[in-house]
Formats: C-alpha cells, structure tokens, sequence
C-alpha cells in the first residue's frame, strides 16, 4: 500500500512512444522507484488511474494525443492532479518550454537524453517531492501523522470495514494537566515530553494502527480492525498505564496521565466526522469522571466492558478473601450405588452467601490470567481433602477440572508435583479432566506433560467428550485413562436418536480404547437404565447426588446413603 508508510517508493510513469527510448530511460531510473510505461496517451491515462504515479515522464511528440493533451487530462482528474510532470522533447523551443509550464508541467528535459542528468533531476524532485508530502501529511514535532493522514487513513478504514463487517476504532487521547506541567518545566522539556509520549504510544499500537497527533497534548490513535470492543478496552487500559510509566529526561522525573474518550464504527459513529466528534465528547467525559481513565461514547459498550472489568476486580479480591469454596460431587457406579470418585467443582460465594457459578467467571479467569492462581488453589484443596477422606479410611479419587490456560503454563507440572507432595496424596488418587481442545492445541507439548503425569501415576480424563475437536485419532496417540461423554447427549438421549446414537459409539469406542468410561448429567432413573443396558456403569449427575461443601460430602458418606468401595 503506496499512501501508508513515509519512505515508500515512489512510483515513476514514462509516457514514450518510442519503446527503445523508453525502456532506456527506464533503465537509467530503474532504482528510483517503482518505474511503469505507456506507449500513448490514452493508455498513459489508463496505467495512470491504475498505478498513481508521483511522478510522469511525458514525451511531447506523439501520435495521437500529444503529451500537452496528456497533461491537460492527467491535471482534470482530481485523481491524478497530484502527480508532477516532466515534459521529455527533441524540440527544446522556449515556445514548448512555456508550453510545457502553463500545462502544470514543473520540468523539462531534452532528448536525447543525457542520461546521468536526467536521473539527477528526477531524483531531486522526487526527493522534494516525498519531503513535501512528509511535511503536509506528518507532525512536525513528532513525526506523527497529522490530522490530514489520519482523516485520509480514517477514511480508508472505514471504506474496508463497512465491505469486511469489522470495527473502527477511534481513539482521543487527551494528557492530563499538560499545560501546567508545561508552564512549569518549560516548552522545551514540555516538547521532549510530547515526543516521549509518541514514541510510547507507538509502541503499544499495532503496525497497521495509526498513532497521530492533532496538536498540543491531543493524540487520536485509530484502529482499524477491531473484533471486539473488549480488546479495545484493554488497548486503552494498557495506553494509560504505559503513559503513568514516569518519564525520565534531561535529568528529571515527570509524571504524566491521560484521558482517553472511544468511539467505534458502526456501533456509535457512521462516519470519520462523527467518530471525532463521539471520541471528543467521550474523552470529556472521562475528564469530568476524574481523569485518568478511559470512556467509550456509547452507553451500553460502556456498561457491558464495565460490568467485565468490575466483575474482574471482584475476582481478585475474592481469591485474596478467601471467598472461593471447591464443592464437591459424586461419581457412582450405577449398578450397586457405590462411590467411586468425586469431582472438585469451584464456587464462588457472594457477600451475600448466594453462589455465583463457575461458568459466570471461568471464561473471564481465562482470560485475564486468574484461572491460574483461582485453579492452584482447587487443585490443592481437593488434594488436602481427598488425602483427609483417605486417612479416614475412605479411599476416592478426586477430579480437578484443568482449563487449557493452566494447562499449557510452563509451570503446571511442577506445581502439581509441588502440590502432591504438600498434601501427602499418592498421584493415582488424582485425576485432572482435560477437554478436547487442550489435545488440539499444542500437541508435542501437550504430549510431554501427558506422558509426565501419566509416569507419575496421575490419571486424565476427557471432559465434555464428544462436544469438541470431532478427531478421533489423538485418543491413541494421548495417554488418556477415562471418557467422560458431555450432558448434553445424556440430556437427549431419550428424546433424540442421534444423541443415543454417539453415546452408543462413544461407550463402543471406550470399549475397544479399554477406557473408563463415565456419562455426566444423569438426571433420571431412566438415562441411568439405558446408559447402563449401552454398557456405561459410572454416572455423575443430580440423580445421584448434587455437588455440596465437603463437610457434606463427608456426611453423605458417613450416613452410608453411598458406599465406598
Ligand atoms: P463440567 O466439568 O462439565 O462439570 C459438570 C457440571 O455439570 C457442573 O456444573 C455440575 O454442577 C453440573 N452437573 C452435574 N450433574 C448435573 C446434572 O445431573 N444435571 C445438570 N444439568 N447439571 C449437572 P458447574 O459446577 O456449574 O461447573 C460448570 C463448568 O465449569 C464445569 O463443567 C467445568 O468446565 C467448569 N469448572 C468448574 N469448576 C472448575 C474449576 O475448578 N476449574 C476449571 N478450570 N473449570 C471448572
Ligand atoms: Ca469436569
Ligand atoms: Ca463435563
């Protein structure tokens, strides 16, 4: 793309209908840019809307239409205007020469060519030319793109993503109380300042992103491929807290802030206008909420990437409270009722003692990164707790559900390993259930912490089987110890033959794979019956028992309503 960078190549059109000459002159200029031909003048025009040269050679004499009648239509096109003519001509009559000028041509050259010299004088305009171009379309103080690049940029954005269904993003980035700080240590250090501040920003942004300044403190930063407005959320968090990073020049320390107002294409804004303007009215708004911080102009993304950004505060406080619980529940052989296991299900209690499920703050765990701590810490209460059931006498295995996040951390086998050690359970009293997903996403390495945990004795489950990456082919190639066939088909199975269906070839696949096999969500004493007739024997599910605190767990044991083998 031509227009985006600052030292692009510029792109050269020779308009000569003598091809020996033109492929000379060519040659000669070869290195100077990207170098086009046209033999006459309406394919000169034709190439010229196509390649949008910076700069034409244009021959004068040619059949046809002339290279005054080219110029005249190249100067017509608001297209094309822009692009500097030199005039080529045997017939160097100062008539031409003026000729040449009134036409909007800025030079001229005559034939034959004195090769080296012609490349001297192309080369030089090109060279003003491209500074030209610098000085109108960038900052002058940190080389940024101005206002003028950014509405063009804006512009063509916008063009894409109303064709691709992406957003746009735009950006107001307003520096708190620059002009007393500016007041106070100087225009100098205040200009220092500004460029260090572009020079941050640039480096947060993607290479595809554009970081401009509109003037004074007031940078706008588009982005132009936006998936969601979370992501733009966080790009605006992580904005700030690079600017709050102290800066460091000409032997002082300064600390500066910035309010950012955000408004998106097509959620709020339909055009580059109205995007300034909700981005403007955005980035007032987080001043008068009390500065640094950011703000999206509409309303409901600003509730809904709110309610993510609390909900994550939240998460973080509770796992420093204490507010996290592991409930605790069963896994039975059908036939005799006999307890053969127990999954660790987190729950999170509110203030208020209600529970908030796992599904409401796993996929925001994951995604934050607080899946790991959140996950050690139910892996090594259900470890404490199941080595507690051991030396009461009451040997179960226990479940620990490991999300892919934790799983390909490059410290889970040790922490696991630490864990075991902490609680004195012996590893073939742990299973940690996998999903499909984990197998397919780095499989060496998912391969090695397999076969890791397998060697210490440690078993894996298949979580929500069935649900996932269809391909059979990684049960061989994964040691993997149990299926667990996902609710969903058990749900069914009564109603939906299909679902019957893949239950009978999963409990088939087990089979011949000589794996565990334990069917979730047993609800009713008829799924229980015609799972078991398929030939599956463990059942997890509310018809059996209700995950519940473990002192609870504890009492269902005691009272007998399940044995334990
Ligand atoms: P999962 O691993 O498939 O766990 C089974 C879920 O089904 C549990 O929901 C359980 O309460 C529920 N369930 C059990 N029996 C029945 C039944 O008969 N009928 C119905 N309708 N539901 C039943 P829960 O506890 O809300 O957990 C949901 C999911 O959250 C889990 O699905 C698991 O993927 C995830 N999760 C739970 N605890 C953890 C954890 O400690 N770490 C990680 N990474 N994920 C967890
Ligand atoms: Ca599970
Ligand atoms: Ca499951």
């Amino acid at each position: 793309m031509r227009s985006k960078g600052i030292n692009v190549e510029s792109v050269i059109l020779i308009v000569e209908d003598q091809t020996t000459d033109a492929l000379a002159l060519s040659e000669a200029i070869r290195d100077l840019g990207d170098v086009h031909i046209a033999n006459d003048g309406p394919s000169a025009l034709a190439l010229a809307r196509q390649c949008k040269p910076d700069l034409v050679l244009l021959d004068i004499e040619m059949s046809g239409m002339n290279g005054f009648a080219v110029c005249k239509a190249l100067k017509a096109d608001p297209k094309l205007c822009d692009a500097a003519v030199i005039f080529v001509t045997s017939h160097a009559q100062t008539d031409n020469e003026l000729r040449a000028l009134e036409y909007g041509g800025i030079h001229f050259i005559s034939k034959p060519l004195n090769f080296p010299l012609a490349r001297a004088h192309i080369k030089a305009h090109l060279a003003l030319r491209s500074a030209a171009k610098k000085l109108a379309n960038h900052d002058g103080l940190t080389g940024l793109p101005n206002r003028t690049l950014l509405q063009d940029r804006t512009d063509q954005a916008l063009q894409k993503a109303r064709r691709s269904e992406v957003r746009v993003a735009m950006l107001l980035l307003d520096l708190d109380n620059f002009k007393s700080i500016n007041d106070s240590v100087g225009h100098s250090t205040g200009d220092a300042l500004l460029k260090e501040v572009a020079v941050r920003l640039v480096q947060a942004a993607r290479a595809l992103d554009t970081v401009s300044r509109q003037g004074g403190d007031e940078f706008i930063i588009l982005l132009p491929e936006v998936s969601s407005f979370e992501l733009v959320g966080n790009f605006a968090e992580r904005i700030l807290e690079t600017i709050a990073e102290p800066f460091v020049l000409q032997g002082g320390r300064y600390e500066l802030n910035a309010s950012i107002g955000i408004s998106l294409f097509p959620d709020d804004s339909e055009d580059v206008e109205s995007l300034y303007r909700h981005a403007d009215a955005a980035m007032y708004q987080a001043k008068l909420d009390g500065r640094n911080r950011f703000r999206f102009f509409s309303a409901d993304i600003e509730n809904s990437t709110r309610g993510r950004h609390l909900l994550e505060q939240h998460m973080r406080s509770a796992l420093g409270e204490g507010a996290f619980e592991v409930f605790y529940q069963a896994k039975v052989l059908a036939k005799d009722a006999v307890v053969v296991g127990m999954e660790a299900l987190i729950r999170w209690r509110n203030k208020d003692g209600s529970l908030i499920s796992p599904p409401e703050f796993i996929p925001l765990a994951e995604a934050t990164g607080l899946i790991i701590p959140i996950g050690k810490y139910v892996l090594r209460q259900a470890c404490l707790d199941a080595q507690m059931l051991i030396e009461q006498g009451m040997p179960v295995v226990v479940s620990v559900n490991i999300s892919a996040v934790q799983f390909l951390e490059e410290s889970f086998l040790q922490m696991v390993q630490d864990i075991l050690l902490e609680s004195r359970l012996l590893p073939k009293f742990l299973e940690l259930e996998i999903t499909e997903g984990v197998l397919a996403r780095d499989v060496r390495n998912t391969q090695n912490v397999l076969l890791a945990l397998r060697k210490q004795g440690i078993r894996i489950a298949i979580d929500d089987f069935g649900t996932g990456y269809s391909s059979l082919a990684y049960l061989k190639r994964f040691p993997v110890d149990v299926l667990k066939i996902d609710q969903s088909f058990v749900r069914d199975m009564l109603v939906d033959k299909s679902d019957a269906a893949i239950i009978e070839a999963i409990i088939k696949l087990s089979q011949a794979l000589d794996l565990e096999l334990v069917a979730e969500g047993v609800e009713t004493q008829e799924q229980a019956d015609a799972l078991q007739r398929y030939g599956c024997q463990i059942m997890q599910g509310y018809l059996y028992a209700r995950p519940v605190p473990f002192n609870q767990f504890c009492a269902l044991l005691d009272s007998g309503g399940m044995k334990i083998i």
